[in-house]
């Protein structure tokens, strides 16, 4: 506070870390939920695949994106969620520690705040949840670019995976230990084949959430509302108002290829 700056103790400020994040590089905050495990099990969520937990870690997400600044794309799958800040952001000097710990408290209040909302009173939260977070700088957009299709390519694998494992326990009679048995050294190939000629499930059309994960971005979207208005000498009425707003949009589609960079080409910049 104000009284103590000028005082004797002030000098333990300069023992502070300088933490200042390179210039011009992207700044990735990644999540991790801590123990998840255990938390899913505890808090009886459905495997492979929780939609209620999903749909809160997105709120959540959400939530980051829209209470702190410069966050241009957002990536989630399970447990975690990376966010991106623009390479040109000046946010906290670009101080990592205060860029991390925002994002990470923010995540985590806005998790326990939006609990109810996805779980309902039939499941309550038993304990405070925490999310470990880190930050990592990438200099260039093809950096950023293979970061975001790494953690896909991991929702792909581990997805795939946990969907033959589960079809095969719940679907199939097996135990988890003859799931896990029967899918040692297996390849992708060989997991979709399982899938597709024991259970009759194309893993190509499972849900899209799933797959793929969720990507949020901001896209403008005119908006219009209805304002009630009173001009001088004039009898009060109600005036429709348009302007264009910035809404964050969740989307499960492919970030890997092309096709989604050419369609939001102002998310990277040069
Ligand atoms: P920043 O985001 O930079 O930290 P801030 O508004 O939180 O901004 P602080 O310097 O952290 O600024 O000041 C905290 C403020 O909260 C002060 O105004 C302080 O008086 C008020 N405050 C904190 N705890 C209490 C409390 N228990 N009762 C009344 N006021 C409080
Ligand atoms: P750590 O603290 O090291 O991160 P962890 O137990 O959280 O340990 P992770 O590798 O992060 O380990 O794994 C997350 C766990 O949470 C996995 O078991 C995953 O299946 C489970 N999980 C996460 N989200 C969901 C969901 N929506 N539905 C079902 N299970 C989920
Ligand atoms: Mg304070
Ligand atoms: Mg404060
Ligand atoms: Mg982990
Ligand atoms: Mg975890
Ligand atoms: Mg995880």
């Amino acid at each position: 506070s104000s009284n103590m700056a000028k005082s004797k103790f002030e000098y333990v400020r300069n023992f502070e870390t300088d933490d200042t994040c390179l210039r011009n590089c992207y700044i990735v905050v990644r999540l991790d939920g801590r123990n998840f495990h255990k938390f899913t099990e505890q808090h009886k969520f459905s495997k492979p695949n929780d939609n209620r937990a999903l749909g809160l870690m997105t709120r959540s997400a959400h939530s980051v994106m829209e209470e702190l600044e410069d966050i241009v794309i957002a990536y989630g799958q399970s447990d975690e969620f990376s966010f991106v800040f623009k390479r040109t952001s000046n946010w906290f000097k670009r101080r990592a520690s205060k860029l991390m710990t925002h994002v990470a408290s923010q995540f985590s209040s806005s998790y326990v705040f939006y609990w109810k909302e996805f779980f309902g009173e039939q499941q309550p939260l038993l304990y405070p949840p925490s999310f470990d977070g880190r930050v990592v700088l990438y200099p260039s957009n093809r950096n950023l670019r293979d970061y975001l299709s790494w953690r896909q390519a991991d929702c792909h694998i581990n997805n795939l995976y946990n969907t033959v494992f589960w079809t095969l326990v719940q679907k199939g009679g097996l135990t988890t230990a003859q799931a896990e048995d029967r899918l040692k050294g297996t390849l992708a190939s060989d997991k979709n084949e399982i899938l597709f000629s024991e259970f009759d499930i194309n893993y190509n059309t499972e849900s899209a959430l799933h797959r793929k994960g969720t990507t949020l971005i901001w896209e403008k979207r005119d908006e219009t509302v209805t304002k009630r208005m009173k001009r001088p000498n004039e009898e009060e009425k109600d005036v429709a108002v348009t302007r264009s707003r910035r809404r964050v949009q969740a989307k499960h589609c492919d970030i890997i290829g092309e096709p989604f960079w050419e369609e939001h080409p102002d998310i990277l910049e040069d």
